[in-house]
């Protein structure tokens, strides 16, 4: 006999809650059940108090107030607490019941998990969720993956609560096994190299001289245009904000955490072999900002340049950091789709490139109009090789690189790092390179290690040369 509510949500702290609200406004019935069972009574008569959400006071007592086949979505700290719930909850369900992971896992923890439920005859799917808290109350980003049977059982609820771009779902199935958490996983480390290029901005800004609210006026000229996000936005307030003692981002410790998912991105990046090297960057970024006060002694003792920086004309010099940023931005998401595409060949996924722009095009942190124009390309050619071939990128590219390698060459000169404008800047001219230095690597392997190397016009026949001996 079919029970009373249409999904039950697993865990109640920030995500899950709004995510409850969300699906409570949209008229599903959810019923809500967290390890530590008191706080379904605080949620249910504070935060939920007059909606339609129930409670559970155990996971059978949460089991028996589903409809079939039973959707049951977890929200909690990725890692083992997945893995206790799904123990928990198997001897409880039947077969065809769906199970939905919406934190942050590890997409390999994801197929795993998909593997070990359908041999139970249990539908498993790992969805990404962003947009934080904002987002899961009132749209976030939906990325789901698993089996794909169980995505016409949760479609309607997920297409519900998402955000919307021109009517358009921010959520479609993404592919099998871990795909999901694979692209969200992609996302978050696009979101490190989009943040990272916006601090290098500041930063060359900043040494030019400009004011908070000089630099948040560009900010604010910068999202009017090519460069308008989520991210160009929330900086042009932060550069706004002051509270009783003035600006505060100037007070800020300049020493930047991180929860791991940009760090995964670069490590699936090394494990595919796709030279991700933005998000590589703006990981490193992170980590060398942490060594403050390593930073703080090298900063008496180390030397560099003299020259202070100055241009001759402000105004063009910033329109150049703009171009700069924007060409880098085009690498950065450029990489990242290198590297699905590496994932989704080994994995076997049918990635929808389009559709993964379109999904991120709303309801998340990376959310921008430039992802707009990423569905449009691939809308144009689905079987696109590179975003730096579609006509619409190269030519950004092209427009805007002269002030990208001016903007990069003079941060050289004046000694301010750049790793992710400049990592791209090299990315791109290698890229581009018909050749590169790598048959001197060739040969030097070859020297040390018998490795062999290929001569060119003959591909496929490895030859060694004893490099001491005569010729
Ligand atoms: P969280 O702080 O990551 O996790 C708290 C929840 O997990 C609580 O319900 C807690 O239960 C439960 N939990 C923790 N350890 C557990 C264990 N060993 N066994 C069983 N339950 C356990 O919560 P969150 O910030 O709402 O995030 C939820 C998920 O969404 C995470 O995977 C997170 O990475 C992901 N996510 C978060 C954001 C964000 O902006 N916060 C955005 C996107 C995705 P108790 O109340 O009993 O401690």
């Amino acid at each position: 006999m079919n029970g009373k509510a249409d999904i039950a949500l697993i865990g109640l702290a920030v995500m899950g809650q709004n995510l409850i609200l969300n699906m409570d406004e949209k008229g599903f019935v959810v019923c809500a059940y967290n390890r530590t069972v008191t706080k379904v009574k605080e949620f249910l008569s504070n935060e939920a108090k007059g909606t339609k959400v129930i409670g559970a006071e155990s996971l059978k007592d949460m089991v028996d107030k589903l409809k079939t086949p039973r959707k049951i979505m977890l929200l909690v700290k990725a890692g083992t607490a997945v893995d206790d719930f799904i123990h928990q909850l198997v001897p409880l369900l039947s077969a065809g019941d769906v199970v939905i992971d919406g934190g942050n896992s590890e997409y390999q923890d994801t197929s795993r998990r998909c593997n070990e439920l359908a041999k139970l005859g249990l539908l498993y799917v790992g969805s990404g969720v962003s947009g934080g808290e904002e987002g899961a109350r009132h749209g976030p980003s939906l990325m789901p993956g698993g089996h794909e049977a169980a995505w016409p059982l949760i479609k309607p609820i997920f297409q519900a609560i998402c955000a919307k771009v021109n009517g358009e779902p921010c959520c479609e199935w993404v592919g099998d096994g871990g795909a999901g958490h694979f692209v969200k996983m992609v996302h978050n480390g696009i979101e490190y190299g989009d943040m990272q290029l916006i601090c290098e901005a500041y930063h060359i800004m900043q040494s030019l001289g400009l004011s908070a609210p000089q630099m948040a006026e560009e900010f604010e000229k910068w999202n009017a245009a090519e460069l308008d996000s989520f991210l160009i936005e929330i900086t042009r307030d932060i550069l706004n904000y002051k509270d009783s003692q003035g600006h505060l981002l100037e007070r800020i410790r300049d020493s930047a955490g991180q929860k791991g998912t940009g760090k995964w991105t670069a490590i699936a990046a090394l494990h595919y072999g796709v030279p991700v090297t933005l998000i590589g960057e703006a990981v490193y970024a992170r980590c060398l900002s942490v060594l403050k006060d390593e930073r703080m002694f090298a900063s008496r003792r180390l030397k560099g340049p003299e020259t202070q920086a100055t241009v001759v004309n402000q105004a063009q010099f910033l329109d150049d950091i703009k171009q700069a940023l924007y060409c880098a931005k085009i690498v950065s998401y450029a990489q990242g789709f290198m590297l699905m595409r590496e994932a989704a060949k080994e994995n076997k996924w049918t990635l929808n490139y389009g559709g993964i722009a379109l999904m991120w095009r709303g309801g998340c942190i990376i959310r921008s109009g430039f992802l707009g124009n990423i569905k449009e390309a691939y809308t144009r050619q689905p079987t696109l090789t590179n975003l730096l071939l579609d006509d619409f990128f190269r030519c950004a590219i092209e427009k805007g690189q002269a002030s990208w390698r001016t903007v990069v060459s003079s941060a050289f000169c004046w000694g301010i790092p750049v790793p992710a404008l400049s990592t791209a800047l090299s990315f791109y001219d290698g890229y581009r390179s018909a050749k590169l230095p790598a048959n001197l690597l060739q040969a030097q392997r070859d020297y040390f290690g018998a490795h062999t190397y290929e001569l060119l016009g003959q591909e496929g026949k490895f030859v060694h040369t004893n490099w001491t001996g005569t010729g």
